[in-house]
Order: C-alpha cells, then structure tokens, then sequence
C-alpha cells in the first residue's frame, strides 16, 4: 500500500520497532523527542548518522536503541567506545546503514540527506516497512524506482516534508479521482524580497537564516533558491501520482497553511499549524491515529494576517527549471538532484555564488542532454550511476560558472 487511504484502520505500525536513519539531523532529533515523549510505548531498533558518533551514542542510549550505524568508517572507534558498557551494537560503512534499514521495525523515519539515503531506504521498503519518508532527494533520484519497490512489497509510505502531510492530510476529504489540484506553499525564503543583484552577492550566513524553519543546512539553502519547493514538486508528484498541470505552488511568508487539495466542486482543503515539524512527524508516527503533538497551538488571532503571492520567476528560476526536468523525465530527475546536491556543497564550501546554484544545474541538465544521458534509472545500480555521472559532470562545469557569477 502506497500512501494509504487515512479512513484504513491499523495498529501505528510505529508500535512494532522504530529505526531512524539519519537519527542525529533535524528531522532525526525532533523525532527522537517525540519518542522520549512517548514514555517508553515506542521500541527503537536502530539508529544512523553520518560520522557524528557523540551525538548518536548519547541519543541511541536515550532511546534504548538496539544498533547504531556512522557510515563513516573513521568513526566507528569512537562510536563504540561511546556506546561500552551499554549493549548496543556499534557498526559502520555503508552496509551498515543497509543493516540497520534491514533489522526488524515496522516504522522507518528516512531523514538522511541527499542521494545517499536512497539505498537504505529502498532496503526498508523491500522488506515492507512503513517509511516515513523526510528524504525527498531520494524520492526526486528515482522516484518511480521508490514507488515501485513500495507498491511490490506492499510497504507503506507517509509523508514527512510539511506541505506533503499536509495534501496527505487534506486527501482525506474526498476520493482521489476528485481531486482537481494539489497546492504547496513555499515560505519564499530568506531572499523572498531581495533584489536581483542583491542575491548575486548573498552570503553563506544570509542564505541560511531562514524565515520560519529551523532546518538542516542543504534543505535550507534549497529554500532560499527556491530548488526545495522544485524538488517538492517532483516529490508530490511521485507521492501522490499528480502530473505537474495538477500542481502548483503559492508563497506564503507565514507559513501557516502548509498545503492544500481542490476538489472538483470548487472546495479547497487546508491543512494548517505553527511551523514545527514535530506535527508532521507526530501525525507519521501515530498514524492512522493521533497523539499528543508539543508544537505551539496555532492562535489565527493573534497571527492576523496570512498573506499569498506568486513566486518571482525570475529572481527564483528553480521552478520553471523543475517543470521542464518533470516533463522530460527519464534520468533528468535524477540529474538535477544530484547537480544541486553538488552546487549547493560548492555554495556551503565557498566555491560558487548563490545564483550559480541554480546555473550549475541547468548546465548540467544541458550537458546530459547533449550526452543523450536521459534514459530512465531502472534499477538502483542504474539510479546511483547516472547520480555520480551527473555529480562529476556539475563538478566539471562548477568553475567557469562560479567564475562567470562571480
Ligand atoms: P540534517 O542535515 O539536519 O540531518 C541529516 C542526517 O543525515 C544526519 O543524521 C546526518 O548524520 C545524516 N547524513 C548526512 N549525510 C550522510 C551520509 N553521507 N551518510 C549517512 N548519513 C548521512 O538534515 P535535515 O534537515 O534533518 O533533513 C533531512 C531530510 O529531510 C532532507 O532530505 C530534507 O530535505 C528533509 N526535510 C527536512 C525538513 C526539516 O525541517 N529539517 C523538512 C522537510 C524535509
Ligand atoms: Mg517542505
């Protein structure tokens, strides 16, 4: 069952095992608080992180998790002197983050970032877990490849990334045969009123002051550049099976209305709350129930005003750029995510400047298109070979542009 109906009665599948892979970033934190917060009613099986031993042994002791995974090899020697004397297995590479994808839990929060979550993920799904997926980047490198292996193993997969709990939620309402359209709302960004030329000469700092969400630092420069709505588009339309003339997306700077369904008749369906992503996880986690959420109570009061715009197609370009690569599917997906993952590393490192982002993606997209490198990944192998020849062919063009953009 893929992105199941809510009216489906179950057990929270979040009852029978809990491992959280990509445990010690903002979506694996803000979820291991509510596990805390359930008193012990939730059993955690595995936890991963990338080389961040400290922080993942004193969570994984926090929790009583069984494994805990760094796929970075160096640190496994501090990982397991920091889990002696507490049980818990210590394990690292990456067929360690397939392993802990792989011991028995019914419920898996995907929330590494990038590409690199996709094998382990895919791993959960094979064997039929329930994945709570925050990882959107796996979802835009082979989305159909994702869906597919859910669809076989009779896995179920919920929506983690606000604006998609949110259509999730708002699916509720009606039958998806009446659905006219679904809506994202984009907060806008840090640079949401910037000029042009003032974008050019963004900081690293500037770029990573978001509005609204307190985030880990790739998805929150894809906010500023807009790519993260981009890849949220491509992300609800595998979720939901929508094609892109059935999406669309409004800025909103509160972000209060995460998203929303139009049905047939005219009726638009929203769901909304405080920007916490405690309350999309929450609903994740308790589904097809509800539990207790801490996020701030939403006073619409005192807020006052919620305000809508049209995204600038021009300062943020990412969105037009996003709807050609949906329409000329096959491996382009797979490409521009891969090519962002490596433009926004060069922006983070200093190498490139904020509007080079964005032109790093779209020569690479150009380049793969002369390449004739545009044939659908089938298999993982397939996904993952065309993601690193994408990587080498943005790391290739990286210079000229940030050269030029400079
Ligand atoms: P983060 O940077 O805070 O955390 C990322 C996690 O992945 C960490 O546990 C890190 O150790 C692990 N990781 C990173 N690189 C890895 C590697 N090479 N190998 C193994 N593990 C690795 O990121 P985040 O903000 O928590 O976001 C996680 C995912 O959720 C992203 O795909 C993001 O787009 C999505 N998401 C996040 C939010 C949010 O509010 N933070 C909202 C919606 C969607
Ligand atoms: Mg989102």
């Amino acid at each position: 069952m893929v992105v199941p109906s809510q009216t489906q009665q179950h057990a929270a599948p979040a009852d029978g095992g809990i491992t959280l892979l990509g445990a010690t970033g903002s979506i694996g934190t803000s979820t291991v608080d509510l596990i805390k917060r359930g008193n012990g009613r939730y059993r955690v099986e595995a936890v991963t992180a990338y080389r961040n031993a400290a922080p993942l042994a004193k969570l994984a002791r926090e929790v009583g998790a069984r494994f805990a995974a760094v796929s970075d090899p160096a640190s496994y020697r501090e990982l397991k002197d920091a889990l002696s004397g507490s049980g818990i297995e210590a394990a690292s590479g990456e067929g360690a983050l397939l392993e802990a994808a792989q011991r028995p839990a019914s419920w898996v929060m995907g929330a590494i970032t990038g590409s690199i979550g996709l094998a382990p993920t895919l791993a959960a799904l094979k064997r039929g877990a329930t994945v709570a997926i925050a990882n959107k980047e796996c979802l835009v490198c082979a989305g159909a490849l994702f869906m597919r292996t859910a669809a076989e193993s009779g896995a179920t997969v919920l929506p983690v990334d606000s604006e998609h709990n949110a259509v999730f939620q708002a699916l509720s309402a009606g039958r998806r045969e009446d659905v006219s359209r679904a809506i994202l709302t984009a907060s806008g960004g840090p640079f949401r009123t910037w000029t042009i030329e003032a974008m050019r000469a963004a900081t690293v700092e500037q770029a990573l002051k978001h509005p609204n969400w307190s985030m880990g630092p790739k998805i929150t420069i894809d906010s500023a550049t807009l790519m993260n709505k981009g890849l949220e588009l491509i992300e609800a339309h595998h979720l939901f099976a929508l094609e892109p003339e059935r999406l669309d997306v409004v800025v909103h700077p509160q972000s209060i209305v995460h998203g929303m369904v139009e049905y047939r008749d005219g009726s638009v369906v929203a769901q909304l709350g405080t920007p916490d992503m405690r309350t999309p996880i929450a609903h994740c986690l308790a589904w097809p129930v509800r539990i207790d959420g801490p996020a701030a109570r939403l006073d619409l009061a005192k807020i006052g005003t919620l305000t809508f715009e049209q995204p600038d197609p021009v300062r943020f370009p990412s969105l037009a750029l996003v709807r050609r690569v949906i329409e000329t599917g096959g491996a382009a997906p797979t490409i521009f995510n891969a090519a962002n993952e490596v433009a926004v590393a060069a922006f983070i490192g200093r190498r490139l400047g904020f509007t080079g982002i964005v032109a790093v993606v779209e020569a690479t997209l150009d380049a793969a298109v002369r390449r004739n490198a545009l044939g659908e990944p089938k298999t993982i192998e397939d996904a993952l070979v065309v993601d690193q020849l994408a990587r080498s062919m943005a790391q290739d063009l990286l210079p000229e542009i940030a050269a030029k953009a400079s």
